[in-house]
């Protein structure tokens, strides 16, 4: 299963990723993810990157797809890759076609998460995600058990940077310039499939795994 998980920042990407990611036994690919590490890491890569990220502003296409062009070659994609949070410019869709090109596979889908600009602010706001092994939380509507400690791992709980409302908005007004213009793409393509993403996380999974099933 090769999967584009699309929607505006907060849409509940990652959440959905890392269910399916276990459901299939297939690799979750964020760049956010790995832009971050690069952060974390104090890399030169990642010194550049958060000159972006703190702004909402996207990371230059280049430096995005050279990272994805490295990930899907490695051996764990070969059954295939859920990727979160790319493609997200024409550039990239693009450079992406290029790549399954060239590696003989193609795509077998591309969820749209549909959820309101409101929305996306009230779950970006209370996002906290686990130090150690990255699991997301929302302080109200999918809140750990115990303040600021991860369930899983015990890891302590951190609030992103951007995740604050102007560098919010920013991220919003960014998707709908650069990103969005991509569902059209993937819709002329008979890939695109939208998910109203705005009912409980295990609804909205339930409806992905049933659009799923009936690809298969
Ligand atoms: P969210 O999941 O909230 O949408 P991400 O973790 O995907 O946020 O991205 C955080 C930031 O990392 C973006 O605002 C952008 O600066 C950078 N980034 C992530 N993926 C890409 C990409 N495909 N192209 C350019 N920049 C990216
Ligand atoms: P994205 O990767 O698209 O930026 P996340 O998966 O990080 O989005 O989710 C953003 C925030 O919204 C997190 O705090 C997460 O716990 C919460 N969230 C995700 N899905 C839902 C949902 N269906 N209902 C309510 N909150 C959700
Ligand atoms: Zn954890």
């Amino acid at each position: 299963m090769r999967i584009i998980l699309f929607g505006p920042p907060g849409a509940g990407k990652g959440t959905q990723a890392k269910k399916l990611s276990e459901v299939f036994g297939i690799p979750h690919i964020a760049t956010g993810d790995i832009l971050r590490e690069e952060v974390a890491r104090g890399t030169e890569l990642g010194k550049l990157a958060k000159s972006y990220m703190d702004r909402g502003e996207l990371v230059p296409d280049d430096i995005i797809i050279r990272i994805i062009e490295e990930r899907l070659k490695r051996e764990d994609c070969r059954n295939g890759f859920i990727l979160d949070g790319f493609p997200r410019t024409m550039a990239q869709a693009e450079a992406l076609d290029d790549l399954l090109r060239r590696l003989n596979i193609k795509l077998d889908a591309v969820i749209n998460l549909e959820v309101s600009d409101d929305e996306v602010v009230r779950r970006l706001s209370y996002r906290r995600i686990c130090k150690k092994c990255g699991k997301i939380y929302h302080l109200m509507f999918d809140p750990p058990k115990e303040d600021n400690i991860c369930d899983m791992c015990g890891g302590e709980l951190y609030q992103r940077d951007d995740d604050k409302e102007e560098v919010i908005r920013n991220r919003l007004e960014v998707y709908r310039k650069q990103t969005l213009p991509l569902l059209k793409y993937y819709e002329e393509k008979g890939l695109l499939i939208n998910i109203n993403g705005e009912r409980s996380i295990d609804e909205v999974f339930n409806d992905i795994i049933r659009v799923l099933e009936s690809k298969r």
